[in-house]
């Protein structure tokens, strides 16, 4: 079976992208939990966290650099939460490495 992810990233799945560039996309999550909620993901398959090699160390900085710039875009101008799951311990449910990106309402504490 295919990648949901890889798919959004090249185009053949739809999805509402609010962001892309050479090395990471970033669209709206079809079941948002806050009034804002996006997934930003590179566009290079990494299952999640645990996978990470050390050649990804510029592409994972990219994104994290990238986070601000998205979610201000989208409104959250006085902060925003970010959360990655990691495998069946961390509740991963699509393995393609994404960061949600939440906000724009009062978040539970955590
Ligand atoms: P998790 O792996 O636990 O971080 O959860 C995966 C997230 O991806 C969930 O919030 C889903 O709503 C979201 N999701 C799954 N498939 C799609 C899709 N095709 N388009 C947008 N969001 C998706
Ligand atoms: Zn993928």
């Amino acid at each position: 079976m295919g990648c949901v992810f890889c798919n959004i990233a090249s185009g053949e799945q739809k999805a509402d992208i609010v962001y892309q560039d050479d090395k990471i996309v970033a669209f709206k999550d079809r079941a948002p939990k806050a009034p804002v909620h996006l997934l930003v993901i590179p566009r290079k398959h990494i299952r999640n966290l645990n996978a990470l090699e050390e050649s990804d160390a510029e592409l994972m900085a990219h994104l994290m650099m990238s986070l601000p710039a998205i979610a201000k875009e989208q409104g959250l101008l006085d902060g925003f939460r970010t959360i990655t799951n990691t495998g069946k311990g961390g509740g991963q449910e699509v393995y393609h490495m994404h960061f949600h990106i939440l906000g724009g309402g009062k978040l539970h504490a955590m």
